[in-house]
């Protein structure tokens, strides 16, 4: 990341423009300007060896306007109190412009979980839970994987709440494992919701998907799942990245093949090989000749620096925030259709939601219920912003904004400022 980009910052300029474009006053909106509530966490681990290490944490939640926070948790070392901010807003605006009960919310520990044990990551992950369950609840704010976290931690996290209360507490946590009260679809609801936003693109443009050749940087849930149902549905997917190496083939690669190799290999794509295939660098993966860029690593990856470089007709951000505002200008003066995070990665909170009601009527759907509802949900997310998008004139990530600015501020005059 480039030392001077301040995520909150950016987002803020996005929000102030939609703001403007919806002929709000300050007064009309300041209060989403600034998260509602932040909290630091110290978090003592005794490591393996015997000696305690302290870890910070963060749970940051920016809206309750709309419903209780929602939002993940990730594990990075690389996280601060500005990167966190910008992603609980961002949770914010993703459930405003799908339209679910719920404000945003993130949370964050700043730690290499490669680096990190089974037993220490579940003794951080249970002390960071203890440390923030007084904001934590059904009602009140309901965590959720993201970046290196999964349904393992999802599942200490759901028994560390649900043992300090003295019951079971399903509904505290989604993205669990099933058997414990996960959803069936969740695991692929964010990679499916990725795939409706870009087909629902494409048919707009009168574009046909099939062969479409697609370029992946980022290989985690989001990246790999994705890639794989792109792949299913008729897309060429011709280079993958991760953290440690990117790869391209002109023929195609056998996501599934590398999905297995990842996941034997440490969730690392090094050293994966297959006829055609040759390495290159994560730069020359974003600028690939390619009709999809599909972002799905971190944020601040297309920049004023590399944006120009882009040659992709479409970009679909399967990751939070990896475009940065500067780089959102060159795109859309270059004429790239950028589907913005809110709406292309919603399709994992939007399956979290039918978790949380699942637990509440302690009733289970089956899997082709909560894909068809959810592909319904994306459509009608879609159908909205991009309404938006023709009638002013504005980009797809803008029209997103302004359709999830307004549902807050009207959520907000409605209920009025408290006391
Ligand atoms: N971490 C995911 C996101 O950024 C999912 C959040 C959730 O399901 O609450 O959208």
């Amino acid at each position: 990341m480039s030392e001077m980009y301040n995520p909150y910052q950016n987002m803020l300029e996005v929000l102030d423009e939609a703001a403007q474009n919806l002929g709000y006053t300050y007064n009309d909106y300041v209060a989403v300007r600034s998260p509602e509530r932040q909290l630091i966490v110290s978090v003592p681990v005794v490591m393996d060896d015997g000696h305690t290490e302290i870890f910070e944490g963060y749970r940051i939640q920016h809206s309750s306007s709309r419903g209780p926070c929602k939002g993940g948790i990730r594990f990075h070392p690389q996280c601060d109190v500005d990167e966190v901010k910008a992603l609980a807003a961002w949770m914010t605006w993703k459930c405003a412009v799908v339209n679910i009960p719920y404000g945003g919310a993130k949370g964050a520990i700043k730690c290499d979980p490669s680096k990190l044990s089974e037993g220490e990551l579940r003794r951080m992950t249970r002390r960071y839970t203890a440390s923030i369950l007084p904001i934590l609840g059904p009602e009140r704010d309901i965590p959720a994987p993201d970046v290196n976290t999964d349904g393992r931690v999802m599942a200490w996290i759901m028994d560390t709440y649900s043992m300090l209360k003295g019951y079971a507490v399903p509904a505290v946590v989604t993205g669990k494992p099933i058997e414990i009260g996960g959803s069936l679809g969740r695991g692929e609801a964010t990679g499916r919701g990725v795939m409706f936003a870009l087909l629902n693109t494409l048919e707009k443009l009168g574009l046909k998907h099939e062969n479409m050749t697609v370029a992946v940087q980022g290989f985690g849930n989001v990246g790999s799942i994705g890639a794989k149902l792109m792949r299913q549905k008729g897309f060429k997917i011709v280079a993958i990245g991760d953290a440690y190496c990117s790869l391209y083939n002109k023929d195609g690669i056998n996501v599934e093949a590398a999905i297995e190799y990842s996941a034997k290999n440490h969730k690392s794509l090094q050293g994966y090989t297959e006829e055609g295939i040759q390495m290159i660098t994560n730069a020359e993966l974003l600028a690939l000749n390619v009709d999809v860029l599909f972002p799905a690593a971190l944020e601040n990856q297309i920049t004023k620096e590399n944006a120009d470089n882009v040659k992709a007709k479409v970009i679909v951000e399967g990751a939070n925030g990896p475009t940065s505002k500067d780089a959102d200008e060159i795109l859309n003066k270059k004429g790239i259709i950028v589907i913005p995070d809110i709406l292309a990665n919603a399709g994992g909170v939007v399956v979290s939601y039918f978790e949380w009601v699942q637990n509440i009527e302690s009733f289970m759907w089956d899997e082709d219920y909560v894909n068809n509802n959810l592909e319904k949900v994306v459509r009608r997310a879609f159908e909205e912003v991009w309404k938006v998008h023709v009638d002013n004139h504005v980009s797809m990530r803008m029209a997103a904004y302004m359709v999830a600015l307004k549902r807050v501020v009207t959520a907000k005059k409605l209920r009025g400022v408290f006391p």
